[in-house]
């Protein structure tokens, strides 16, 4: 997690001379690579290289036209009377239908005609940024990540390394894995996802280059990917939220938005991933920061999320377990979808 701005010290500290310095005291966030499995996801995307850490502030997938035409697609799924998901559901409404065509007058038109539309894609032209914090070699590059960037709010260090899990798992390996099934899910449902790193090996990128990505990506939504290192007895999950800035042009209208990305996600999270709201910090999961680069320099919706924390032995044993990542990770992926769709 990102240190507060009494702590902003800290992130320079860590990194001692050579040696592979973790972070425990929080990770710093702002940093970003994704996936079980990552540059799988990002070459398995449409067709898109997903990052944009290496081509500049224009993400590869939004210079190839990723502009969405077909909401109206998704638009009209929506608006089905049943949503059938498919399968046991699908076959749900179904019976629905026939039974109320049974009851109905005959000059009803078939009911069943409303369920049998589904939209596998329902993100269709909408644009997400996954953001998987810090990176796997940000350690080895002091020099590189302790440089100060603008934050919206004064300079912060580039980047910081992250904390390290009580497993032995550091926390951009984690954020890594965890954004990759992140980055899986909203592509099959039809978004167009733009990472900002493209392997956990790399440096940075600086937290202003993250948020410059997804502002210039015009991203419909952002969420960052991170873990906490805090007190070994507190246990859960939070999701930062930003708030007002009024150095940062055109950040103040995303704070509402964000906080509702906020809220669908800290929902989504709660109930897929059964991760408890965070007992050491925050309000019912949520806090709300304006001391983070990432956060303070956006102009588009967005969160950062601190998925639990790796100094406390029972988060940390779940997050090392594939299975539950892969769990956590839709979860993420699901309350990205339901703000989408509100917005809609
Ligand atoms: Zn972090």
């Amino acid at each position: 997690m990102p240190p507060p701005s009494g702590r902003v010290s800290a992130p320079l500290a860590v990194v001692v001379a050579g040696a592979l310095a973790i972070v425990t005291a929080g990770c710093g966030a702002d940093a970003v690579d994704p996936v079980e499995s990552p540059r799988t996801a990002a070459a398995s995307a449409t067709g898109t290289t997903p990052t944009s850490a290496t081509t500049g502030t224009t993400p590869a997938s939004v210079a190839t036209g990723a502009t969405p035409t077909s909401a109206t697609t998704g638009t009209t799924a929506a608006s089905s009377t049943h949503r059938p998901r498919a399968g046991r559901d699908g076959a749900t409404a179904a019976t629905t239908a026939a039974t109320t065509t049974a009851t109905s007058p005959a000059t009803d038109p078939p009911a069943a005609t409303t369920t049998t539309t589904t939209d596998a894609t329902p993100l269709r032209g909408a644009t997400v940024v996954v953001d998987p914090g810090h990176n796997g070699a940000n350690a080895r590059h002091p020099g590189r990540i302790n440089r100060l960037v603008p934050s919206g709010t004064g300079r912060k260090a580039c980047n910081t390394t992250g904390t390290q899990s009580v497993t032995g798992m550091t926390e951009s390996r984690f954020n890594w894995l965890l954004a990759g099934h992140v980055v899986r899910a909203l592509r099959a449902k039809g978004a167009t996802v733009v990472t900002t790193r493209r392997s956990d090996r790399g440096v940075g990128p600086c937290v202003n280059r993250r948020a410059a990505i997804a502002n210039a990506a015009k991203a419909d939504a952002s969420v960052s990917i991170h873990a906490d290192g805090g007190p070994s007895t507190g246990r859960g999950f939070h999701v930062i939220l930003p708030g007002p800035v009024a150095q940062v042009r055109g950040h103040d209208r995303i704070v509402a938005p964000s906080r509702r990305l906020g809220v669908a996600v800290r929902d989504a999270y709660r109930r897929g991933s059964g991760m408890p709201h965070a007992t050491y910090l925050g309000r019912a999961g949520l806090d709300t920061r304006t001391d983070l680069g990432g956060l303070n320099l956006l102009r588009v919706p967005g969160v950062m999320i601190e998925t639990g924390n790796m100094r406390n032995a029972t988060d940390a044993r779940r997050m090392a377990d594939p299975r539950w990542r892969r769990r956590a990770g839709r979860a993420i992926a699901r309350g990205v979808e339901r703000f989408l769709l509100a917005q809609r």
